[in-house]
């Protein structure tokens, strides 16, 4: 987690507040308030209305983006300026970001052979996580 990330979004950092990201960060997915209340309840004590509130207060100071699907429920994704890979388990969707990036100098090598500026990557693991590796 990002230490100052509600200094630079000058709000309070609040233990709500902070499960919250904390739970949108480890889902690496888009999540709606209901998906969040769920998970955050077995947690806290709080009740969905807090968690509409505080989803707000973070989208408007741009910590978290909300897109509305066709189905038409609001959809609240972390925004992380921290540039980092997912680990994801192709049997239960349990994912981890791998903090440590190993392209670096992949990358330069590229741009110097193809004097291409690259300006960004992407990379995914899939495998199955020790959970469901202890279930077969
Ligand atoms: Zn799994
Ligand atoms: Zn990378």
């Amino acid at each position: 987690m990002e230490p100052n990330i509600f200094k630079t979004a000058d709000i309070k950092s609040t233990q709500k507040r902070r499960l919250l990201l904390l739970l949108l960060q480890k889902q690496q997915r888009p999540m709606t308030a209901e998906d969040l209340y769920e998970k955050a309840k077995l947690l806290v004590s709080i009740n969905l209305s807090t968690v509409y509130r505080n989803l707000n207060t973070l989208t408007e100071k741009g910590v978290l983006s909300r897109t509305i699907r066709q189905n038409g429920k609001a959809y609240y994704t972390f925004i992380s300026h921290v540039h980092c890979h997912r680990l994801i388990c192709t049997s239960c969707n349990d994912i981890i970001s791998v903090e440590s990036c190993p392209l670096g100098e992949l990358q330069e090598t590229l741009e110097q052979e193809t004097g291409y500026q690259i300006l960004e990557h992407s990379l995914e693991f899939k495998g199955i996580c020790p959970e469901c590796r202890s279930k077969k």
